[in-house]
């Protein structure tokens, strides 16, 4: 076991880079969330154009089948045309009579084509109103991804050279510390917080999750005679008034 001003040292140099740790953690956290960020925006563009060329691909199948309907009318009509001629050229009653018959049909028919011709020109004005609304939801999305790519980009850059110098401070601060030690550090930080230190409060309880800490704890802490780690979370307890 280290002395009293030894263990002080060590729990310093633990702080120390706790600090720059917690300090790695939260660029990191700022990276990450700069990045979903902008896959969501991405994101999003990527969906919405996608999502239009559907819309043109209907659209375009559409309009083909609002033309075919317009031409099934006009030929209905031309027939209609040649129908009528040949009632007039009829010479007895019995025709007359099977030459307005078809004439009938072919009125009903053409009825029903000119209303699924215009079924189908409301199918396309539909689509287009849609896909309308597709490109200005686009042009949005653009708008706004842009700008977040470029500040995406300059902060990730930033954050990245900071984050090196940073992680060179880390490795020079952890190469003085006990291996034993930085061992336990590492450990206890890996967990899910990432904290791995935290102060013994007034009340002797861990400044992290206080849960309460034995008097002997508390005497090894205060004194500084040994490293001890909280029985709740598991952090290494420093004396709340360490000098640093
Ligand atoms: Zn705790």
């Amino acid at each position: 076991m280290t002395g009293s001003s030894g263990q002080s040292g060590v729990l310093e140099q633990l702080l120390d880079l706790h600090e720059i740790d917690q300090q790695i953690l939260s660029m990191e956290g700022e990276l990450k969330r700069y990045e979903t960020e902008l896959t969501v925006a991405e994101e999003a563009v990527a969906r919405l154009e996608s999502a239009l060329e559907a819309v043109g691909g209907e659209l375009e199948r559409a309009r083909l089948e609002a033309r075919g309907s317009e031409r099934a009318v006009d030929d209905k009509r031309l027939r209609l045309d040649r129908l009528r001629t040949r009632v007039n050229q009829v010479r007895n009653e019995r025709q007359y009579g099977a030459a307005t018959l078809e004439l009938d049909l072919a009125r009903q028919d053409i009825r029903k084509l000119e209303d699924n011709a215009l079924q189908k020109l409301q199918v396309v004005e539909d689509l287009e109103v849609r896909r309308a609304a597709l490109l200005t939801e686009l042009e949005n999305a653009r708008a706004q991804a842009g700008p977040l790519r470029d500040e995406a980009q300059a902060r990730r850059q930033q954050l990245e050279e900071e984050l090196a110098i940073k992680r060179d401070r880390r490795h020079n601060l952890a190469i003085r510390i006990e291996q034993r030690v930085l061992g336990l550090y590492d450990r206890i930080r890996a967990g899910r917080t990432g904290v791995a230190l935290a102060p013994l409060t007034d009340e002797s309880v861990c400044g992290n999750c206080y849960t309460a800490v034995t008097i002997q704890q508390e005497l090894q802490i205060k004194g500084l005679s040994a490293l001890v780690c909280c029985e709740g979370c598991g952090v290494i307890l420093y004396p709340g008034d360490l000098k640093r």
